[in-house]
């Protein structure tokens, strides 16, 4: 932890593990480190990052905010954090521009992961931190993942293992006088309306300031991914393409040759599997992979989500 933090203190990139994804951290308030992150990710200028933080304590002072978007804000801080959820409040003069990617406020949250949570007890600032991959490639859930695509890009990854959520966290904006939710998370719209009351959906769920940059994320490398029923799989299922399906229906079409990864039936632990299970695959060299659909329900929200981007539309 003090190598990792010494070498961000003097602007160098850092990926880390939390609860959600790997993150590829820099030193938030230094302008000049927040753009070597833009440089290895390949990520598009316009697209903001995420702050993080160990507490609101440290918090606070990143945002410029009025008594009622403070009311809102510790009483979601008080439910949900540490935890999976990025708040978007007014930015102060402290965040660099980079940061916002010109907006006027900002994402911040406090990762649960006591790896994250230790790394930052060693820094005295904030660390900006996008997914630990070349953008558009699936967001990474271990080291190795990481080392898949920024090898040779960055400056040390500390390996915490294996992350809990798997997928990026829920991205809240309370700024505005109704609060919108502009990406999805593990933290449901339902979570977070039974404590702050109604919330609005974004046009648009993640913030995608450059046309076209909505389908293109999370994307596992020379595949073309389908989202397809359990029909249109049992009909594929001797075909030499790719599966990634939910254990139980594996079980009633019985035995494959081709590659097969099976998922779990319960939402938390399908998502904490979700992207491994993209590495997997590219580590077989699939073409093609078929997806099961997983199931309409509130819970699978994030997931639809993260898989409707991956696949051809
Ligand atoms: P990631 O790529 O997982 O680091 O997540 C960053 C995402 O958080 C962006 O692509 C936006 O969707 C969202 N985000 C970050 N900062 C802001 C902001 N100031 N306003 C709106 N959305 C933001
Ligand atoms: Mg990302």
């Amino acid at each position: 932890m003090q190598q990792a933090s010494a070498l961000l203190a003097s602007g160098k990139l850092v990926a880390f593990p939390t609860e959600t994804v790997y993150g590829l951290g820099a030193n938030g308030l230094d302008a000049t480190a927040v753009r070597k992150i833009f440089v290895a990710k390949g990520r598009p200028n316009d697209n903001p990052l995420i702050l993080h933080v160990a507490s609101l304590d440290d918090a606070l002072p990143l945002w410029k905010i009025n008594a009622v978007q403070r009311v809102r804000l510790e009483s979601l801080v008080s439910k949900f954090w540490p935890g999976p959820l990025s708040l978007v409040l007014p930015a102060s003069e402290q965040v660099p521009g980079e940061v916002t990617a010109g907006l006027p406020s900002v994402a911040v949250r406090a990762p649960a992961n006591p790896v994250a949570q230790a790394l930052l007890a060693e820094c005295s600032f904030p660390l900006a931190a996008p997914s630990a991959n070349v953008s558009g490639r699936p967001s990474p859930t271990t080291a190795d993942h990481v080392l898949s695509s920024l090898t040779g890009k960055i400056d040390a990854v500390v390996d915490g293992g294996q992350t809990q959520v798997g997928i990026e966290s829920t991205v809240l904006d309370i700024g505005a006088e109704k609060p919108r939710l502009l990406r999805s998370g593990t933290i449901s719209q339902d979570a977070i309306e039974a404590v702050i009351g109604p919330v609005q959906r974004g046009g648009e769920i993640d913030f995608a300031p450059s046309p076209g940059l909505r389908h293109k994320h999370y994307q596992p490398q020379g595949m073309k991914l389908y989202l397809v029923d359990k029909a249109a799989l049992a009909a594929k299922w001797q075909e030499d393409v790719a599966v990634i399906c939910m254990a139980s229906t594996a079980v009633n079409l019985g035995e494959r040759v081709a590659p097969l990864v099976t998922m779990p039936d319960e939402s938390d632990a399908y998502a904490a599997m979700l992207y491994a299970s993209f590495y997997r695959m590219e580590k077989f060299g699939a073409k093609v992979l078929l997806i099961e659909k997983v199931p309409d329900l509130p819970g699978w929200e994030a997931i639809r989500d993260r898989l409707s981007r991956a696949a051809e539309s």
